[in-house]
């Protein structure tokens, strides 16, 4: 294999690493905030959580159309990342007497975060346009870059916080990672494609046209994504009980670790992720050069049993003692879990995103990854929904429940098997 990754890989991986430093910053104390600076009632609190975290997840939509059809990608990302830089610095400004900047902040951050992400999206998708055996891989390496702000920001927020007992302190460093993104953004934007090249000519100049795409492909194409759609909320489901079902799981049902606080357990995760993707894209580059590298709709389906089987594990750490809330459990299961977990993540998270930008009508491919984005929205919505049962029923059952529904999705991948590979294989 002669093929590399692209040169602009580093520049999408840097700045992404950056603006996930302070989005994983924010997400860490953002509640906590609300709750000890601002002194929001809990109602409040969770009323602007699910209100940012909406904002997040879907102005992709907007964004995507932004990128696809009003400034382009690299002016939408630069709008995002000033946005965010703007936003996060009101947030440091803010405080019990100056709600106002709290509120401008949040509004900068949430928009500013959903109509950056997807673009970067569409801007690593056009990388590979030329090399699409990499894009797999291309896409995988990208989401360590995630993972990688996602480890350093919340333990950035914890010095601060041993250091200085300062909230809007961690605000201040969300503020400088997004320079960090900016500067490294516009110092390597030369090195990336705005402009998908698998769109024509004639195509840019014609909204609203399905380009060189016949009608019935465009439109098949796009149903193709609407069956991914609901798999993908099928799969959030399950793992934003990360930060609930799981953690709570840590906290009551868990041996207490003096070193190991139970919201701790959920950066195995993004470690996980850091550790185990070097290790999958080995695997991967091996099936590669045999030419037998499986296609992205069948790691899809790996990475959906692979949830299931994460939460047959919780089914029997809660059978085998968890059910009673005695915090008799090894730490163990849960590693054991978040390790299944993440594997199912490094296929389906990066991958599913890889997977649209190849199905999508390239007139609409931001567009219709904010959708994939506005599919994770419905999942995390549905966590916390799902998550509210937790009390009521034997843990086994609930994550039973959780398990039967990653499998019934994986199912459906399988049953979509032929469709789906048709334009994405
Ligand atoms: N951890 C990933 C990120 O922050 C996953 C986000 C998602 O798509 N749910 O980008």
């Amino acid at each position: 294999m002669t093929q590399k990754h692209p040169k602009g890989l580093g520049i999408i991986f840097m700045t992404e690493m950056w603006e996930r430093f302070g989005f994983y910053i924010m997400s860490a104390i953002y509640v906590l905030y609300m709750d000890k600076e601002l002194k929001f009632n809990i109602a409040t609190q969770g009323n602007l959580y699910a209100l940012f975290i909406g904002a997040c997840y879907l102005f992709p939509l907007v964004g995507g159309y932004l990128g696809d059809k009003v400034i382009g990608a690299i002016a939408t990302v630069r709008t995002g990342a000033v946005m965010m830089a703007f936003g996060y610095t009101f947030l440091a400004l803010s405080s019990h007497n100056n709600l106002l900047f709290f509120y401008i902040g949040l509004f900068l951050v949430g928009i500013g975060t959903g109509i950056f992400k997807v673009n970067m999206t569409t801007l690593l998708s056009n990388l590979y346009h030329d090399r699409g055996e990499l894009k797999d891989s291309g896409f995988n390496i990208y989401y360590m870059g995630v993972n990688v702000g996602a480890t350093i920001g919340p333990l950035t927020t914890n010095v601060i916080g041993i250091l200085f007992n300062n909230y809007n302190m961690s605000f201040w460093a969300a503020a400088i990672g997004m320079l960090f993104a900016i500067a490294i953004f516009e110092s390597g934007k030369k090195k990336l494609i705005a402009v998908n090249p698998h769109r024509t000519a004639a195509h840019n100049s014609a909204p609203g046209s399905t380009g060189t795409l016949s009608k019935a492909e465009y439109r098949e194409r796009v149903l193709t994504l609407l069956v991914l759609f609901p798999i993908a909320a099928m799969f959030w489901l399950p793992f934003y009980q990360n930060g609930f079902a799981l953690t709570k799981f840590a906290d009551i049902s868990t041996v207490k670790v003096s070193w190991l606080r139970p919201e701790v357990f959920q950066a195995f995760g993004a470690i996980f992720i850091i550790l185990l993707t070097p290790i999958i894209l080995w695997i991967f580059s091996k099936f590669r050069e045999k030419g037998k590298e499986p296609s992205t709709p069948t790691k899809i389906f790996f990475g959906m049993n692979m949830m299931g089987l994460a939460m047959l594990i919780m089914v029997a750490a809660s059978i085998l003692g968890g059910n009673k809330d005695q915090n008799i459990m090894s730490p163990l299961w849960l590693v054991a879990t978040y390790f299944t977990i993440t594997i199912g993540e490094i296929l389906i998270s990066p991958l599913g995103q890889s997977y649209v930008t190849k199905v999508a009508p390239p007139s609409i491919q931001g567009f219709m990854i904010g959708g994939w984005f506005s599919a994770t929205a419905i999942g995390v919505i549905s966590s916390g929904l799902f998550g509210k049962i937790y009390d009521s029923v034997p843990h086994h059952s609930f994550y039973l429940i959780l398990s039967l529904i990653s499998f019934f999705a994986s199912f459906l991948v399988f049953i979509s098997m032929k469709k789906l590979k048709k334009y994405g294989g």
